[in-house]
């Protein structure tokens, strides 16, 4: 049974479009193996398409009080509905529902309690000054959810069908958005494989559904810079597997290490990577590093690229492309690229890494005052009584704009 059925996986997979493959039949006769991702894209146009017509609202008979708004914590209260879909192998995605927030009901053997068939999103949705609601570039969620699921076999969906029936998730529980500066709503997508079986293989059915969390500014009092812990004993993510996805599978693993850094005084790990020490993410956040050249003084901002090892971070992309947009014409250069600690180590001696930050959507960007590396502490360009450096504090400002619709972009969607 077993065997059949990973047989059967194995064999479906083979047959996925990938992307950046190297030829499979060399693979063997290379001195050399390139490990690449699976971006397995298996859905067939019936089984993908949800219909946001045959939507059902069933709305709470018991509102919830709303809190004031000070009194937030990240993740901590819920809006009083969710968004529903249920998949069937035979019949695809069913109609969608609204219903009021409440538990699931599944069998003990149902197979996302035991091979974590599971992934994630992290969005937000925001309130202009005018009282609309805007969902920041979801396109790009939508695009990583799917990515996510095919890899561990769950099914695909239409992505802009999917925003539709978001949006009315969002207009319905509105007031849950507190109108001042700095508060949104973070919504949860999530698709978890509902098949009650112990067999290991592709998930007969599944289901997708959005809760949303009203949340404040993630620094309420104003940035305070981090201190990281370079964590080179255990690894989050590594070429060939699935760390460049929002599969639940990657985050319980992330936990004690964190506990670990925690109980030396440091927020977040700073994850390495290989004998190369290359610095990959901080936390469940991408980091951003921006350093002077040695010889010329010219200005870089650097992430690592993305090979496999690291979250797609939405928020990655905004820095990227605001940076090409905005600072290379000041001068900068911006690189995608690998980087080590020890380059990071040297940069600091010499007194040329200008500042250092994280980047997600909880927080946008995160400031990093020092790294605790090999016994030492690596500072990153802040002055003792500064939270946060010009780019950091730029960025934020630019990415929040978009965000709160203070300017009109193509990134921020207009709720309808
Ligand atoms: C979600 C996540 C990020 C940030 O992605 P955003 O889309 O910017 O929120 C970065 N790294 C990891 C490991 C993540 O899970």
């Amino acid at each position: 049974m077993l065997q059949s059925c990973s047989k059967s996986l194995f064999s479906s997979l083979s047959t996925f479009p990938q992307r950046s493959t190297p030829a499979l039949t060399s693979l063997g006769a290379q001195r050399c193996r390139r490990w690449y991702s699976i971006h397995a894209d298996h859905a067939t146009e019936r089984l993908l398409e949800i219909d946001p017509t045959r939507l059902s609202i069933t709305k709470t008979t018991t509102p919830k009080e709303l809190l004031a708004p000070k009194d937030l914590i990240f993740g901590h209260t819920f809006t009083d509905h969710m968004l529903s879909l249920e998949w069937t192998a035979s019949d695809g995605w069913l109609a969608p529902r609204i219903t009021p927030y409440q538990n699931l009901s599944l069998d003990p053997a149902t197979c996302v309690f035991h091979y974590a068939f599971t992934a994630f999103e992290g969005m937000k949705a925001y309130k202009d000054s005018k009282g609309q609601c805007r969902i920041f570039r979801p396109d790009r969620n939508m695009r990583r959810l799917n990515k996510s699921a095919a890899r561990i076999a769950l099914p695909a969906f239409d992505g802009n069908a999917f925003i539709d029936l978001i949006g009315k998730l969002v207009k319905l529980d509105n007031h849950f958005i507190p109108s001042e500066r700095g508060y949104s709503l973070y919504l949860r997508p999530t698709i978890i494989g509902t098949q009650r079986t112990l067999g290991v293989g592709p998930p007969g059915s599944a289901l997708l559904y959005v809760i949303a969390s009203p949340v404040g500014p993630y620094y309420p009092t104003g940035f305070k810079a981090v201190s990281l812990e370079a964590t080179d004993y255990a690894v989050r993510a590594w070429p060939g597997g699935v760390g460049d996805m929002k599969l639940g599978a990657n985050y319980a693993p992330c936990i004690v290490p964190q506990m670990q850094a925690a109980s030396r005084g440091f927020h977040q790990n700073l994850w390495l990577f290989g004998e190369e020490e290359y610095i990959t993410e901080v936390g469940t956040m991408n980091l951003f590093v921006a350093v002077k050249d040695p010889q010329t003084g010219e200005k870089e901002l650097i992430t690592a690229p993305l090979d496999g090892t690291i979250l797609e971070g939405v928020t990655r992309d905004s820095v990227l492309e605001l940076a090409r947009e905005r600072l290379v014409p000041k001068g900068w250069k911006v690189s995608e690229r690998k980087y080590t600690m020890a380059e990071l180590a040297k940069a600091a001696e010499e007194d040329r890494v200008l500042e250092v930050f994280g980047s997600g959507t909880a927080a946008v960007i995160s400031p990093v005052r020092k790294i605790s590396w090999k016994g030492n502490l690596v500072q990153c360009g802040l002055p003792d009584d500064v939270e946060v450096g010009p780019i950091a504090q730029q960025m934020k400002d630019w990415i929040e704009e978009i965000q709160y619709g203070d300017i009109d972009h193509p990134w921020s969607v207009v709720v309808s």
